[in-house]
């Protein structure tokens, strides 16, 4: 068999969500399963639905992925995408072929553009589905036979007399171009449905080319997965409608099928087409709600499809070598991101410490965080070693509860400011009290003079502090990390005291018994 070459095939008409990102990473897995090759294709023949935003959002969710493609006209220096827009000229000869060699034939009826039955439309199925008819049933035009609210074309320029073409064409009349489906049926197997046969009965007369010169759909989809030699079509299952005037089109030109694979929808948890009723949709919208992209293409891949074990924590590499066709499931899958949060907290414990580091920094910056002002002051200033190593530290400290990237701004304000903010709440409950207040000045005093300033001497300190004052530990535990945090709730205290230094330790403890005071 030849090398595998797969695409991903989006219409810029929206963000990468999570369905096509979803999509693209099978194709992806399979492709550098395979040894193949993997193309990105930007179907932007529908201009008014498309825009450049929309491109440049897909490509940065991709990057984003890991999903990087192998070939495309050179573009500042990088390659590709392959662009629908800049191949028209491809589609309209072609569209010509199919007429001379009888496949097709011009059609006057005008476009979808001036029907009666509503939007101008390209033959997307995914949009088909959510307007209620087929992709067909929105090609064509006048003349068209009322099926509900939609429109079969009723085939009348296919009986034209060559007068009447060219009294047309005398006339100046637009022409769009109009596939002749055959009679009979129309089969391909698919790998994850099995063989799948349509009657050709229930297949209009589909327009290929427009009259406005812009192919539809069907023909450009098909044009470029010949020429750019696409081995096998992995798409979502609301592609099966389109597929057999797609084999159609493959058999007008003479050319072999590929492999189509369709998947499994993705389900919201109510079972119900995932949508943003659910949540966000789209895959930026995840980056920047600090989930690991790990974790994401983890995520994914488990969407519909099982590695055919138990196993379902993966690294990219993993799923490469694990990752197989025939591991696509039929039943649609169901989003929980309960589960993707559960996958990004399992990545975020496993990364090797440097690499999460790298993660975090720039998060910090962003938040104005990091790096830290030089001075007396600063939190790092005290640390042993450079910045980089303190910040390491407080990443190991606060990694066993982060979900997220973000946790680690959130869970990390406290450390890298000068003044914190205190919770009111958490003052009230622990530092309210004239005992609390006593605690924590005892407290301040042991911290004034254990030696070293480590958790490994100021546990023992503080639990035989708590001993000599004939409470429990947590009677002292608690006033002291509302103190130096801010809030009742932080990593394991002494940890925390020693990351934070004695200086702002002592610092804080004396702000704290101010307040209210
Ligand atoms: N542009 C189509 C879409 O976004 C892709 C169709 C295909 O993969 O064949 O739905």
């Amino acid at each position: 068999m030849s090398t595998p070459r797969l695409r991903f095939a989006p219409s810029p008409t929206g963000y990468l969500h999570v369905g096509g990102a979803r999509t693209a990473l099978f194709n992806w897995l399979y492709a550098r399963k395979t040894g193949g090759a993997f193309v990105l294709r930007i179907e932007d023949t529908d201009v008014e639905r498309s825009s450049a935003d929309m491109v440049t959002g897909i490509l940065d969710g991709m990057r984003w992925l890991g999903l990087d493609w192998d070939e495309g006209p050179e573009a500042g220096g990088a390659h590709g995408p392959y662009f629908q827009s800049q191949r028209l000229a491809r589609y309209r000869e072609l569209a010509e072929q199919l007429v001379r060699e009888g496949h097709a034939y011009y059609c006057y009826c005008g476009t979808d553009k001036e029907r009666p039955d509503g939007p101008a439309f390209a033959g997307d199925a995914r949009a088909a589905a959510s307007g209620g008819g087929s992709a067909a049933d929105r090609e064509g035009g006048e003349g068209g036979t009322p099926r509900g609210e939609s429109w079969t074309y009723d085939r009348r320029c296919s009986r034209l007399t060559p007068e009447e073409v060219a009294a047309r064409e005398a006339a100046g009349a637009p022409r769009a171009i109009r596939f002749r489906v055959p009679e009979g049926e129309t089969a391909f197997r698919d790998l994850v449905h099995g063989d799948i046969t349509f009657d050709n009965a229930h297949i209009e007369d589909f327009v290929a080319l427009r009259s406005d010169g812009h192919p539809t759909y069907h023909l450009s989809v098909v044009a470029d997965d010949i020429d750019m030699a696409i081995t096998h079509v992995v798409r979502g299952d609301d592609h099966i409608s389109n597929t057999p005037k797609q084999v159609l089109l493959y058999r007008a030109f003479g050319k072999p099928l590929p492999a189509f694979a369709h998947v499994p929808l993705i389900l919201g948890p109510d079972k119900r087409r995932l949508s943003k009723r659910h949540g966000a949709t789209s895959v930026t919208e995840y980056r920047r709600q600090g989930y690991l992209p790990e974790a994401m293409m983890n995520f994914l891949a488990l969407l519909g499809w099982s590695p055919g074990s138990d196993q379902e924590l993966f690294t990219r590499d993993e799923l490469v070598a694990a990752f197989s066709l025939e591991g696509i499931s039929l039943s649609n899958a169901v989003f929980n991101p309960e589960k993707l949060e559960w996958f990004s907290a399992q990545h975020i414990a496993r990364m090797p410490s440097p690499e999460l580091v790298r993660r975090v920094e720039p998060l910090l910056e962003e938040a104005g965080l990091w790096p830290v002002r030089p001075g007396p002051e600063s939190p790092v200033a005290g640390a042993p070693g450079p910045a980089i190593a303190w910040l390491a530290r407080l990443v190991e400290l606060l990694r066993p509860r982060a979900k997220r990237l973000t946790d680690f701004v959130e869970k990390g304000r406290p450390f890298l400011v000068e003044h914190i903010e205190y919770d009111a709440a958490a003052v009230q409950k622990y530092l309210s009290s004239p005992e609390a207040r006593a605690h924590l000045a005892a407290v301040g005093e042991a911290c004034a003079s254990v030696e070293p300033f480590a958790a490994a001497a100021l546990e023992p300190a503080i639990r035989a502090l708590a001993g000599s004052r004939g409470v429990k530990a947590g009677a002292l535990v608690h006033p002291t990390r509302v103190a130096v945090v801010g809030r009742a709730e932080s990593p394991g205290l002494f940890e925390v005291l020693e990351l934070l230094g004695r200086e702002r330790v002592l610092a804080r403890i004396g702000r704290a018994l101010r307040l209210g005071a």
